[in-house]
C-alpha cells in the first residue's frame, strides 16, 4: 500500500532524526561531565574527579591490586610569590607546575588539582620507593623550571614540598588524604623543597 509505505518512510525519517538528537545529546553530556571533572586553569583533573575515583582505587587495593601510591604537592611560599609578582604571574606558575607534572607521568597516573596550589597524584602500580623517586624527580624538575610571564619577564622558579603515602588495605579515602597531608606537613616543617614519606608516628 502506498499509504503504508509513506507511513513507514515518515517513521524511519523520524527515527533517524531522534537518533541524531540522542547522539548529539550524549556528546554534549560527555563534554559536560568532562568539564565538570577538569580544572580550567591547569587542565588537570579536579577534586570532584578524585572524590569519585579514590573509593574505586581503594576497592581495587582491597582485592589485591598492585600497590598504589598517593603524592600530595604544595607550592612553597606561594602567597609571597603572588604578593611580589602578581596573581597573573602566579597563575602562570601554577600552569607550568601542572605541565611539568603532566609531562612526567605515565598514562595511568592521575594528576589532580586538589586545592589552590595543591596537587595530588595517584600512581597505580607504584610502591613507596618508586613513588618517592618520582616525587624527587618532579621536585627537581619544578625547581629548575623557570617560567616566562605573559609580558615576557622571566620569573624565578618556585619550589614544592611533597608528601608520599602508599595505600594500605582497608584504608578509607579520609585516611589516605590525611596521611599524605601529614607527610606533606612534615616536609613543610622540615624546611620545604623536600619529599617526606608518611610513617606511623
Ligand atoms: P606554604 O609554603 O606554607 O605552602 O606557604 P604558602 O604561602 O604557599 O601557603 P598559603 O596557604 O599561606 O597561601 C597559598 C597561596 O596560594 C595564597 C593564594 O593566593 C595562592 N593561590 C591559591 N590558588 C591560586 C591560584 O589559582 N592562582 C594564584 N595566582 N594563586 C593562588
Ligand atoms: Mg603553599
Ligand atoms: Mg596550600
Amino acid at each position: 500500500h502506498v499509504a503504508a509505505r509513506n507511513f513507514l518512510h515518515a517513521l524511519s525519517l523520524r527515527l533517524r532524526q531522534d537518533n541524531k538528537l540522542i547522539t548529539e545529546g550524549m556528546q554534549k553530556q560527555l563534554i559536560f561531565s568532562e568539564k565538570a571533572q577538569t580544572d580550567s586553569l591547569t587542565g588537570l583533573r579536579n577534586r570532584h574527579w578524585l572524590e569519585e575515583k579514590l573509593p574505586e582505587v581503594l576497592r581495587e587495593q582491597d582485592v589485591g591490586y598492585p600497590p598504589c601510591s598517593v603524592v600530595m604537592m604544595d607550592i612553597d611560599h606561594f602567597k609571597q610569590f603572588n604578593d611580589q609578582y602578581g596573581h597573573l604571574a602566579g597563575d602562570t606558575v601554577l600552569q607550568n607546575v601542572a605541565s611539568v607534572v603532566r609531562d612526567n607521568l605515565r598514562e595511568n597516573d592521575a594528576a589532580i588539582r586538589y586545592g589552590g596550589e595543591e596537587l595530588i597524584l595517584v600512581l597505580p602500580d607504584t610502591n613507596t620507593h618508586n613513588a618517592e623517586q618520582i616525587a624527587q624527580r618532579l621536585r627537581k624538575f619544578i625547581r629548575e623550571h623557570k617560567v616566562e610571564a605573559y609580558d615576557g619577564e622571566v620569573l624565578p622558579a618556585v619550589t614544592v614540598s611533597i608528601g608520599v603515602y602508599t595505600i594500605a588495605r582497608g584504608d578509607s579515602p579520609e585516611q589516605v588524604l590525611s596521611r599524605v597531608d601529614a607527610a606533606l606537613y612534615q616536609a613543610k616543617k622540615a624546611g620545604r623543597d623536600q619529599v617526606v614519606v608518611w610513617t606511623e608516628s
